[in-house]
């Protein structure tokens, strides 16, 4: 049977440190880059006899995401002893939440090109974060290999948001899109950086497959810690790839735990033994069931935000979807709509919001006029720079106007056409991309005193002829 018949099923667990500004359970600071083991305290070293007592500020934190992903909200939810060893858990046990999670079933609206897709929300629970290894020695940055391992205490009892989606997603590139747009989500609701790079965003991946058409699932790979969107499609793609090669070979499929491994483009059967999926959790019988008032409950009710997903909508229209969901996804478009509103078209200020960092929003007016006076690349750069570190004066850079005339840059052009017949030979065959190449070549030859733009039209006049 054609490999076409199989259908990707993909589920998420995401996991976000919460920016509270202690631990979970106890009062240590919470200070990212800190020097090893300095925020550490009887509570969350796990001496006997210490006992947890829950931050408040987590807590509804967990519940406005869940508001945001329209949960229910448990009114009782329980925390338990998640029981397994490991160096970084020092106590023997993760304190989760598991039969009783703060947030029940919810929905992520999810829009895409042909309308939205409606992505269920199993539920979304807190917990504490593990303290962190690190690895010393070998090659890889694992424990296989290593000559010694350190604990740093710093991280151990980080309030951690999981969020588990139900296994609705149906590509690699769906399953990306939703994970970065639920992480902008959680950003916009102040709740957590959620940052891949600092490690305060990581995502377990579940993949199975299935035909066309059955029901049920069959046993899925979990794909654990994923910290790269690009890897996690990476990841999904392969595991698709592999698990129909073994499905039409007959062989069995078992769920397990899966490592992705860049260098192979392949999943490989994650090589630990200790853990065993047999947690024991009990209730926590150091701390009392959660019950959010009813009245807290409505007040952050109204404190949530409308979700990035509506803005989506709206710019689409003048933008073009692909175009605004990145825009509003990576979290551009605040910057976009100051330059649109001072009078930039909303392409060009979506555009320059992509491409440009961050400015004080009191330099939007002089960045636009700037912008519209078509100054050098050079000049734009400088603009930017100091429009994110205090006010700047647009009348400095306007005289500083990109060469557009095709009498000035015409020797130039027919130079980088001389020196590349390759990429032009390449180019005239079909590969317009090598275009790009070609306008830098001339963008470096001025210096960045050329217009981009014009520069690109001419070169494609040049190269047809
Ligand atoms: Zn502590
Ligand atoms: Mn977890």
């Amino acid at each position: 049977m054609p490999g076409s018949e199989w259908q990707l099923v993909v589920g998420l667990e995401v996991h976000a440190h919460l920016k509270t500004r202690t631990k979970m359970f106890c009062r240590c600071a919470l200070e990212y880059g800190a020097a090893e083991n300095t925020h550490t305290c009887p509570v969350c070293l796990a001496h006997p006899g210490a006992l947890p007592v829950p931050n408040g500020r987590a807590i509804e934190m967990t519940i406005l995401l869940g508001l945001a992903l329209d949960c229910e909200i448990a009114e009782r939810a329980v925390f338990a002893r998640k029981n397994y060893f490991y160096p970084d858990l020092p106590k023997g046990y993760q304190i989760s939440q598991y039969e009783a999670p703060l947030c029940g079933r919810g929905r992520f609206l999810l829009p895409t090109e042909d309308g939205e897709r409606e992505i269920g929300i199993v539920r979304a629970h807190l917990e504490e974060d593990a303290a962190k290894t690190v690895h010393a020695g070998g090659a890889t940055g694992r424990s296989v290999g290593a000559d010694y391992s350190l604990v740093d205490f710093n991280r151990g009892g980080t309030p951690l948001l999981e969020i588990v989606s139900a296994p609705d997603l149906r590509s690699a590139e769906e399953a990306v899109s939703f994970l970065r747009l639920l992480r902008q989500t959680i950003v916009e609701l102040g709740v957590s950086d959620a940052d891949m790079e600092k490690g305060t965003l990581r995502a377990d991946v579940n993949v199975s497959v299935r035909r066309a058409g059955e029901e049920g699932l069959r046993p899925r790979w979990e794909i654990k810690n994923m910290n790269s969107f690009r890897f996690i499609g990476r990841a999904i793609e392969a595991a698709f790839r592999q698990q129909v090669e073994a499905h039409e070979a007959g062989e069995d499929v078992e769920q397990s735990t899966y490592d992705y491994e860049p260098d192979t483009d392949r999943l490989a059967v994650h090589r630990s033994k200790e853990e065993a999926d047999d947690y024991r959790y009990f209730p926590e019988p150091d701390l009392v069931p959660v019950e959010p008032p009813a009245e807290l409950v409505e007040q952050l009710r109204r404190d949530v935000p409308a979700p990035p997903a509506e803005r989506i909508r709206r710019l689409a229209a003048e933008l073009g979807f692909a175009p605004a969901a990145e825009l509003v996804t990576t979290g551009n478009d605040g910057k976009a709509d100051l330059l649109a509103r001072e009078g930039l078209d909303p392409k060009t200020a979506a555009a320059i919001a992509m491409n440009r960092g961050d400015f004080l929003p009191e330099n939007a007016g002089a960045l636009a006029r700037i912008v519209e006076a078509n100054v050098t690349r050079e000049a734009l750069d400088e603009a930017f720079a100091s429009a994110a570190k205090g006010p700047i004066a647009a009348e400095d850079y306007l005289s500083r106007v990109a060469v557009a005339d095709a009498d000035a840059l015409a020797p130039v052009i027919d130079s980088v056409i001389a020196a590349h017949p390759e990429q032009v030979e390449t180019y005239r065959g079909g590969k317009e991309g090598v275009l790009g190449f070609l306008v830098g070549q001339v963008m470096r030859e001025t210096q960045g005193k050329a217009d981009p733009k014009a520069v690109n039209q001419l070169l494609r006049e040049k190269l047809r002829g």
